[in-house]
């Protein structure tokens, strides 16, 4: 694999970044994961513009600008001759001299990778067909989920929790409501409603989210942007997560309980279909 690195393509192995970045001392670092299909990239300015947000949220820099960085993911994209994958993008606030709370003076260079991961077959999903299961868990994540940092660790802790119990993902329950999947967004459908929880901090705002309630109303959805409990989501008639990597992938069991007919339902496998064509179709 070709990757990036500080401004050079590298083989992997030759790729290398300091024991003394922040990213890996303190997770101070932000990512954003974009799908490739058919060689191109899904809906690279929506994730562009929440890579500018999440930098300034922390104070951070950008180390390139955003056509520099549409340049360097389709760079990656024919040097690994990705047709169906993901490409995955962290910055970092870079190496300071020695381990130290504060951030490091304005001057130092932030870290920026990039790699790719080739997925044949990503948009023809054996998943989709049938479904995922989920389970709920607390969640204990930070106070600031809308800024997209790659701490991690609790949603892999999540992902580890579900596998245990026999599920394929976790929803995570703050308050008694469901705030996002460990690295999707959640939705229900209720006599044709669409629900999902509202923008705020205690979600990351999804770039999938944003496309799909986009399709949804121009198909004359009912969309509530709400909270809603794991009560609520038994009794749905479907359920789904979104992502950049799943795309819309239906959910039809929560919990150990059947959801709907227990099969990915009409309006979740719709929405699918429309998000896909769609976003082909605007790819770059
Ligand atoms: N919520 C969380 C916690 C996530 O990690 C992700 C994916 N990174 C999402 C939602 C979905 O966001 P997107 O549609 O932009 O991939």
């Amino acid at each position: 694999r070709t990757v990036y690195v500080n401004g050079q393509y590298l083989p992997e192995e030759e790729a290398k970044v300091s024991i003394f970045d922040r990213g890996f001392l303190f997770a101070d670092g932000v990512y954003e994961v974009t799908s490739v299909l058919g060689g191109k990239l899904v809906d690279f300015g929506g994730h562009a513009k929440r890579l500018e947000r999440s930098l300034k949220e922390l104070d951070m820099a950008a180390p390139v600008d955003m056509d520099e960085l549409l340049e360097i993911h389709r760079q990656l994209v024919e040097k690994n001759g990705i047709d169906e994958g993901l490409i995955y993008l962290q910055i970092t606030r870079g190496a300071a001299a020695d381990r130290d709370f504060a951030f490091p003076p304005e001057d130092t260079p932030p870290t920026i990778v990039l790699f790719t991961q080739s997925k044949p077959g990503l948009a023809d999903s054996p998943a989709a067909r049938t479904g995922i299961k989920v389970i709920s868990i607390e969640d204990q994540r930070w106070g600031r989920r809308d800024i997209k940092t790659v701490q991690l660790l609790y949603p892999s802790m999540g992902k580890m929790m579900a596998k245990a119990a026999g599920a394929d993902d976790a929803w995570m329950v703050e308050d008694g409501f469901v705030t996002e999947g460990t690295s999707n967004n959640a939705y229900i459908i209720k006599n044709g409603t669409l629900i999902t929880r509202h923008l705020g901090n205690e979600i990351l705002h999804g770039i999938t989210r944003a496309a799909v309630l986009r399709f949804a109303r121009e198909a004359q959805m009912t969309v509530e942007e709400r909270p809603f409990t794991i009560d609520e989501a038994k009794e749905a008639d479907e359920a789904f997560i979104t992502s950049a990597s799943a795309f819309v992938m239906p959910v039809v069991e929560l919990d150990g309980q059947t959801i709907g007919a227990g099969a990915p339902g009409a309006v979740s496998a719709r929405l699918r279909e429309i998000y896909l064509d769609e976003m082909r179709k605007a790819a770059v």
